[in-house]
């Protein structure tokens, strides 16, 4: 994927703020933070999102986010993590090489990713259950 930004970052053909790499991952921090140390585990390998990269991939990037998550607290002084990652353009995915964010969450601000809880449908609870279930 020649023309992949993140390719490009995770690779480091083009220069960015590294807090970590190793042969697999470079974890990156983002360039429109939602708070202070906001950082994107991308891995070296191009995959679009969760669908494509291989599950053991996808592991391998949550448990280096256990690893920085210690060091990343007592480097921000923050009172919290939230782990993001979106996929499709409808889940607000805007670029198209999978990554996950870890956005650290300071007491008083209210999380940097949030939503409006809505209700959960009556039918809902026992229709997709079901919908889902058939599908495993
Ligand atoms: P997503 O919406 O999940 O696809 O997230 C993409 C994220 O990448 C956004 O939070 C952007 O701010 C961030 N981003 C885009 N380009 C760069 C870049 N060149 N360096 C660092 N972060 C970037
Ligand atoms: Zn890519």
């Amino acid at each position: 994927m020649d023309n992949c930004i993140f390719c490009l970052i995770a690779k480091g053909d083009i220069p960015s703020a590294t807090l970590y790499e190793d042969e697999k991952f470079r974890v990156i921090l983002d360039l429109g933070p939602a708070a202070r140390g906001h950082a994107l585990v991308i891995p070296k390998e191009h995959y679009a999102d969760l669908f494509e990269i291989p599950a053991d991939l996808a592991a391998e990037a949550v448990k280096l986010a256990k690893r920085l998550l210690p060091a990343m607290k007592e480097a921000l002084s923050c009172d919290g993590f939230q782990l993001v990652q979106n996929n499709g353009e409808a889940a607000g995915q805007t670029v198209s090489h999978y990554h996950l964010h870890i956005i650290p969450c300071y007491a008083g601000k209210g999380p940097g990713a949030a939503w409006t809880p809505g209700e959960l449908a009556e039918e809902d609870k026992t229709a997709i259950p079901e919908a889902v279930k058939k599908l495993l």
